[in-house]
C-alpha cells in the first residue's frame, strides 16, 4: 500500500495586512483563505508566503486593519428591502416633502390602490418635527388609501385607509394595539401596535420574485458597510419564502438568521399550534440562511414601552404589555420543549421584569438551558436588579445604541432626561457578567463603525451626550458585535473572530479601530467585505482574482 502524500495547502487568498485584529486577544499581519474558510493567520507579515501558490490572489493591504465581519444581532432586513419598493419618504426632510411623495405615488398609481411608505422614516428628519396628519394625507392623496409604517410600531394613515380597513369612530382599539383619535373624538389618523398591522393586513405588498431581489439589493447595501451576518428581528412564513428564494439565486450578499414572528393578536392554543406547524426548529437552514428562532413582542417602543414610572409627557400613562405573562410563559416553555429559541422584544423596565419573570417561570418548567436560548432584544431601561436576574438565569441582551442615537430627542420628551441618559447602560452589563450581542434595529443600513462610535462615546444624531458614563471600550463594542452575536447565533465555532477553521468574513478598513480616535470612527467605511472567502464588497477592485 501506498499512500499519496497530502496535497499542499494553497490559499484562493493570502492577505497581507497592516494590522489584524482576531477579536480574541491576538494580533496577525497575514491571512490565508481557501475556499470558505480562513485556514492561516502569522504574526509575520511574510509568515505564510509557502503556502501561495499559482492559483493564490495575493493581497497587498499593509494599509488595512482586518477585523471579523460585523454580525448585526437586531436588524429588519426585510423591512429595510422592502423600503427600496417603497414610497422612499424617509428622504422627505418637511412634511411638505413627505406629503408630494405621497401625492407623486398617488398620480401613478391605479385608482384605489393603496400607498405604502417606506418604515424608515422618522419625523425628527422633518422640519417640523412631528408626524403627517390625517388632513396632510387626505390632501395628497384623497382617492388612495396611504399606510406610512414609522418603524416597527406606529404609523399614520389617511381616512381612505380607515375607511378600507373599516375602521370607523366606534372600532374597538385591538389587543396590543391603539387607534389614535383628537379631542374631539375623531380620528386622528395615528396606529400603535396592534392597530398597525390591523391596517397592514389590507394592503397588497410586493410579490415573492420581487421580495427576493429587493433583498439582494437590501443585503449588498449592508455588505458594503462592512456587515457579514444580520440577526433578521421579524418575519412571518411567505417572507421566509422570500428569504429561500434569495438564498437559491445566490441574491444574498450577508447570512441571515431569522426570527419567526408569533403575534400577540393570537390564542395560546393557536400561538401553539402556529409553531407546531412550522415543522423544522431553531438551526434549521445552511451557513448563509439559517433559522435562528421565534420572536414575540411584549411592549412598545418610545411610545409604548411599559414603564415602571408613567411617561413623562403623560401622567397617566405607563405604557402597554402586548402578552398575559401566564399566557406567554405557557407558549414559549411549549416552543422551548420543541427545540425554539425565543427572543421576546422588551424595551421598557416593567416589560423587562414582566419577561424575567416569564423566562424565570419557564426555565422552572424545562429546566436548565443553554446560554442565548432565552433572550431579551433591546432591554433598554433596566434597574441594578433586573441586570443581575438577566446574568443569574442566563438570559441574553441583544443592545442597540442606533435607537438611542436616532431616538434620543424623543426618549427625552416621552421618557424625560434621567431615563434617557440610563438607557442601555453597555457599561454596567459588561460589568455585571451579561452575555451582549451588539446590533441596530434601525430599518435602514446603518455604519456599524457609527454604532461603535456610539458606544464608546454615548453620542447621538440630535440629543447630545446621553449618559457618559455608559460608555464601554472600543475593544469591547467590536467584541460584542462580533464574537457576541456569534454566541447569540449559536456559531461561536464557526464565526464570530479570525481564528483558522471559522468561515472567512472579513472587513478590512483604512483605519485600526482599535487605535483611532473615537470620534473618527463614526465616519469610517471599509475598503471591502468578504463573506465565507468571497467579495461582497470590493469598489476599488482590491481582491480580484
Ligand atoms: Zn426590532
Amino acid at each position: 500500500m501506498t499512500r499519496e502524500p497530502p496535497e499542499p495547502l494553497r490559499l484562493d487568498y493570502l492577505i497581507r495586512a497592516g494590522a489584524i485584529h482576531s477579536m480574541t486577544g491576538e494580533t496577525y499581519r497575514s491571512l490565508g483563505v481557501r475556499g470558505a474558510e480562513i485556514v492561516a493567520v502569522s504574526a509575520d507579515l511574510n509568515g505564510l508566503d509557502d503556502l501561495a501558490g499559482g492559483g493564490t490572489a495575493v493581497v497587498e493591504a499593509g494599509d488595512l486593519t482586518l477585523l471579523p465581519a460585523f454580525a448585526d444581532s437586531h436588524e429588519h432586513l426585510m423591512e429595510a428591502s422592502r423600503n427600496t419598493l417603497l414610497v422612499p419618504v424617509d428622504k422627505a426632510r418637511s412634511v411638505a416633502e413627505f406629503t408630494g411623495m405621497v401625492a407623486d405615488a398617488a398620480r401613478d398609481a391605479a385608482p384605489g390602490e393603496w400607498i405604502v411608505t417606506s418604515m424608515g422614516w422618522h419625523e425628527s428628519n422633518l422640519a417640523e418635527n412631528r408626524l403627517p396628519s390625517l388632513a396632510e394625507l387626505d390632501g395628497a392623496a384623497p382617492d388612495h388609501p396611504v399606510l406610512a409604517r414609522r418603524g416597527g410600531h406606529l404609523a399614520v394613515v389617511n381616512s381612505a385607509a380607515l375607511r378600507a380597513a373599516g375602521i370607523g369612530p366606534d372600532t374597538p382599539d385591538p389587543p396590543g394595539g391603539k387607534i389614535g383619535r383628537l379631542p374631539d373624538g375623531s380620528r386622528d389618523g395615528t396606529l400603535e401596535g396592534g392597530a398597525v398591522y390591523q391596517v397592514a393586513a389590507f394592503t397588497v405588498g410586493p410579490d415573492r420574485a420581487q421580495l427576493a431581489a429587493a433583498l439582494g439589493t437590501g443585503s449588498a447595501a449592508y455588505a458594503a458597510l462592512g456587515v457579514g451576518t444580520i440577526r433578521e428581528a421579524m418575519i412571518n412564513l411567505d417572507e421566509l419564502l422570500a428569504y429561500q428564494d434569495a438564498r437559491d439565486r445566490d441574491l444574498l450578499r450577508v447570512r441571515v438568521r431569522p426570527m419567526i414572528r408569533v403575534g400577540a393578536e393570537l390564542t395560546e392554543d393557536a400561538a401553539i399550534a402556529l409553531i407546531d406547524g412550522l415543522g423544522a426548529r431553531s438551526g434549521f437552514g445552511d451557513d448563509w440562511l439559517r433559522i435562528w428562532g421565534l420572536k414575540f413582542v411584549l411592549d412598545g417602543g418610545v411610545e409604548g414601552a411599559a414603564l415602571e414610572q408613567p411617561y413623562a409627557n403623560d401622567p397617566g400613562n405607563s405604557g402597554h404589555l402586548n402578552w398575559d405573562p401566564v399566557a406567554l410563559t405557557r407558549v414559549c416553555a411549549e416552543a422551548v420543549r420543541r427545540g425554539w429559541r425565543i427572543g421576546t422584544h422588551a424595551v421598557g423596565d416593567r416589560a423587562v421584569r414582566t419577561l424575567l419573570d416569564v423566562y424565570d417561570a419557564v426555565v422552572a418548567q424545562v429546566g436548565p438551558l443553554p446560554p442565548w436560548t432565552l433572550v431579551i432584544e433591546h432591554g433598554m431601561l433596566t434597574d441594578a436588579t433586573q441586570r443581575d436576574r438577566a446574568v443569574r438565569g442566563g438570559f441574553g441582551v441583544t443592545v442597540q445604541h442606533p435607537l438611542l442615537w436616532n431616538m434620543g430627542s424623543e426618549m427625552l420628551v416621552t421618557w424625560g432626561p434621567e431615563r434617557t441618559r440610563r438607557v442601555s447602560p453597555l457599561d454596567q452589563w459588561h460589568a455585571a457578567g451579561a452575555d451582549l450581542a451588539a446590533g441596530t434595529d434601525i430599518v435602514r443600513p446603518f455604519n456599524p463603525m457609527t454604532a461603535v462610535w456610539g458606544m464608546v462615546t454615548r453620542g447621538t444624531k440630535s440629543a447630545g451626550v446621553q449618559g457618559p458614563e455608559h460608555a464601554i471600550s472600543a475593544d469591547t463594542a467590536l467584541e460584542i458585535y462580533t464574537m457576541g452575536t456569534a454566541a447569540l447565533n449559536h456559531e461561536q465555532d464557526r464565526l464570530g473572530s479570525i481564528t483558522p477553521g471559522k468561515l472567512a468574513d472579513l472587513v478590512g478598513y483604512p483605519a485600526d479601530p482599535l487605535a483611532a480616535d473615537p470620534d473618527d470612527l463614526a465616519e469610517l467605511t471599509p475598503a471591502f467585505t468578504i463573506v465565507g472567502g468571497r467579495p461582497t464588497h470590493d469598489p476599488d477592485k482590491r481582491l480580484a482574482r
